[in-house]
């Protein structure tokens, strides 16, 4: 079955006054971890499970399920929770999404399984899900129980897969189920990419990426990190394996080219929360601007609410229409305190050593662009000055266009991998391709899905060929 993409929906946040209060907790650490989707008590995920109708059957998939990119078998895990069987509800979370746990806590719920949830068309809360999930996953791992599939007969072949984020881990799970032979390379130390590095840490800290990576360990996978796939490793990957998934993500923030960016006080958003993620709080002082509306906006917007900035304003050069963050996400940066300037695009950045203010100018929308979105225009005689004492840019991330422009045949669409949607097939026909670099960042659990999909592509492709090179 073709799985289908995910598509952005128009959940709006439920009022949670306790937010702001916790967004403004005098600690800064203590504020930037508190965990927006806490654990749940034994009792509460019996309550909660109990109000599951267990929707669906085999011929029609509950809406939950179906939302899921991950095709998580809700209903039957939360099922298996009501009658306390967490460990039986963590297997078929597990089964389906090896990064269950980790989804669990970072996934828009709201946007997919629990934005589905049938209780909302009698406007009764839907299930919470997502911290269903992680109770069932908690509960296991927290008893030493991985749950580690039987190790498959090893089918003779070898593949390499470049990256140990979502995609690549995933990619290589189900690649070593079917019985490949599979190492993952990745330049960084640890597993798990911008999860490990760039999830905000009121999502996720770190926990339970090490008990995810331990299950592929487990499972025999082989993982080269702090291995950098330079030109000579890939030709040598490309001799020795039978088959390579490209799973490399996206490189560094993009930079509005602003002049007076190498002042003080000027951040990229990446580096701002791998910054925090390691408990190095950053300095913001008092104001602070953050340019973009994307999702890594709004969570950088709130980590400096909780650094302790009395003011944030999002700057935006579009109006709240066209902003790519999730509504959920807006809500709820609205709600812990953070302003928007609509129509405002920084010029330039003013400062002596550490910048003092941001040169703007406003916009009007003309017409459609490339995008599809109405392009922005500067109104003549707009500009003014915002001060502020930090500005955090987060307007996106840059392809990795110098790697895979070294590599033959693999073609790319604004620096984005083309490859096939239903195998991960590129180009050329020893690389599949999954994650950010084919659709320049989207959720954790979209990496899982195409993860699973360019596995499935690499062992239909494998197979056909019948045995290793
Ligand atoms: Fe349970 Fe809601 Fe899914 Fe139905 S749609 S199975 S009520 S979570």
């Amino acid at each position: 079955m073709q799985a289908e993409p995910v598509t952005r929906g128009l959940r709006k946040a439920a009022p949670r006054p306790d937010l702001f209060e916790v967004a403004h907790l005098s600690d800064p650490w203590e504020a930037l971890t508190a965990e927006l989707k806490p654990p749940m008590s034994h009792q509460d995920a019996f309550l909660e499970a109990y109000r599951c109708l267990l929707c669906g059957g085999p011929l029609t998939p509950a809406p939950c399920m179906l939302a899921c990119p991950a095709k998580v078998d809700v209903p039957s895990f939360i099922g298996a929770i009501s009658v306390g069987e967490a460990v039986e509800a963590a297997e078929i979370i597990l089964d389906a999404n090896p990064l269950g746990g980790t989804c669990a806590r970072v996934c828009p719920t709201e946007e997919l399984c629990e934005g589905a949830c049938v209780l909302h068309s009698t406007h009764q809360r839907p299930i919470d899900i997502g911290r269903l999930q992680r109770y069932a996953i908690d509960q296991a791992f927290r008893d030493g129980n991985l749950l580690v599939p039987e190790r498959p007969q090893h089918n003779g072949m070898r593949v390499a897969v470049i990256g140990a984020g979502p995609a690549g881990l995933t990619g290589a799970f189900e690649l070593a189920k079917y019985g490949y032979k599979v190492t993952i390379f990745d330049s960084r130390a640890g597993t798990g990419g911008l999860v490990r590095a760039a999830i905000a840490p009121y999502r996720q800290l770190t926990e339970p990426l090490d008990q995810e990576t331990a299950r592929l360990w487990e499972l025999g996978i082989e993982f080269r990190l702090g291995t950098t796939v330079d030109s000579s490793l890939r030709e040598e990957l490309e001799s020795s394996y039978d088959s390579i998934l490209l799973a490399i993500g996206m490189g560094e923030d993009a930079a509005t080219g602003c002049e007076g960016n190498d002042l003080k006080g000027i951040f990229s958003s990446l580096p701002f929360i791998e910054k925090i993620k390691l408990a190095y709080l950053p300095d913001v002082k008092n104001k602070v601007a953050v340019i973009g509306a994307g999702n890594t906006a709004m969570d950088v917007a709130r980590e400096a609410i909780r650094l302790g900035a009395a003011e944030v304003t999002v700057l935006y050069r579009r109006s709240e229409k066209e902003m790519p963050a999730f509504p959920v996400e807006f809500d709820e940066a609205v709600q812990e305190g953070v302003r928007f300037a609509w129509l405002t695009s920084p010029v330039r950045y003013e400062g002596n050593g550490r910048v003092n203010a941001v040169r703007c100018l406003k916009m009007k929308l003309g017409d459609q662009d490339s995008s599809g979105r109405r392009k922005p225009v500067p109104v003549d005689g707009s500009e003014f000055l915002l001060e502020v004492d930090t500005v955090i840019e987060a307007i996106g991330q840059l392809p990795r266009k110098d790697f895979l422009f070294a590599i033959p045949g693999i073609e790319l669409n604004s620096g984005l991998i083309r490859a096939a949607s239903e195998t991960g097939a590129t180009g050329n026909p020893l690389y599949f391709a999954a994650g950010d670099a084919l659709n320049g960042g989207a959720t954790v659990v979209e990496a899982v899905r195409m993860g699973k999909v360019a596995a499935a592509g690499i062992d239909a492709k494998l197979s056909e060929r019948g045995g290793a090179k």
